[in-house]
């Protein structure tokens, strides 16, 4: 792969850093990122990958967007109500960054459609709102040996965790939850509320992490969970060990 004059000027920003460089960009051109949810996470993750040149972006969403989502997901405007979110996006990054490769998904994500839409991505990005989407991709991603990046928010409060199970020593969801909890398709931000800014930081603290999975720069959070409280202002990172007995040690040898 060879860099135009204006992929040089574009990602000047990124090629400068001594821990990226023009080999390090070529590996984010290189990469296939899935996002899992156009939502308050899926926005600003979406568009910092596609602005950081990630050169395969697919979005999966089933919804259509609506007035209450406009808080927080910023991807979308006005103009846009009842609009596909998927297809949306996707109009939005292509306007962001027109070379990189855009593929949109309207609909829900089920054990059905997984395979064939996640096996074109190496590494998968859940900013779903449901517990069945959370435990559903985790089981994905650990059997066909993935890098996960999942966060969640509700109320002031978020989390982020990585799985990178290309590792023998990475966790899963289920060591973390081992059941399924009740209730799994109660979308907490409608039940509950959010402040809208959560999903700016959870958001893109997980982009920040995809580029650094990509580039395998940096410390990964791979065996932690990082909890952010918005009121305190504060960032834990607890570690997440392995539980003997889940059956991610069996499928992850
Ligand atoms: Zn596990």
């Amino acid at each position: 792969m060879k860099f135009t004059n204006k992929q040089i000027d574009r990602y000047s920003r990124q090629i400068i850093l001594k821990k990226i460089g023009v080999v390090g960009q070529k590996k984010i051109l290189k990469s296939s990122v899935l996002i899992v949810g156009a939502g308050g996470l899926g926005s600003p993750i979406a568009i910092y990958l596609a602005a950081s040149g990630v050169g395969k972006i697919g979005i999966v969403d089933k919804d259509n967007v609506q007035i209450s989502n406009l808080t927080r997901q910023i991807i979308f405007d006005t103009k846009d109500l009842k609009k596909r979110k998927s297809s949306t996006a996707i109009s939005k990054l292509k306007k962001i960054n027109p070379s990189i490769q855009l593929h949109s998904f309207n609909e829900n994500l089920t054990k059905n459609n997984i395979n064939i839409i996640a096996k074109h991505y190496n590494l998968i990005v859940d900013g779903s709102d449901n517990f069945r989407t959370r435990f559903l991709i985790n089981d994905y991603c650990l059997q066909n040996k993935k890098i996960l990046i999942s966060g969640a928010i509700s109320k002031f409060d978020g989390q982020v965790y990585t799985f990178n199970f290309k590792k023998k020593k990475s966790p899963c969801l289920r060591c973390f939850i081992p059941h399924m909890p009740a209730n799994p398709d109660r979308d907490s931000c409608e039940s509950e509320g959010v402040l809208g800014t959560l999903g700016g930081i959870i958001g893109t603290i997980q982009a920040n992490e995809v580029i650094k999975e990509i580039l395998d720069i940096g410390d990964t959070l791979c065996g932690y969970i990082l909890i952010v409280d918005g009121l305190k202002l504060t960032f834990r990172k607890v570690k997440l060990n392995k539980r003997s007995d889940c059956n991610c040690n069996e499928k992850n040898k």
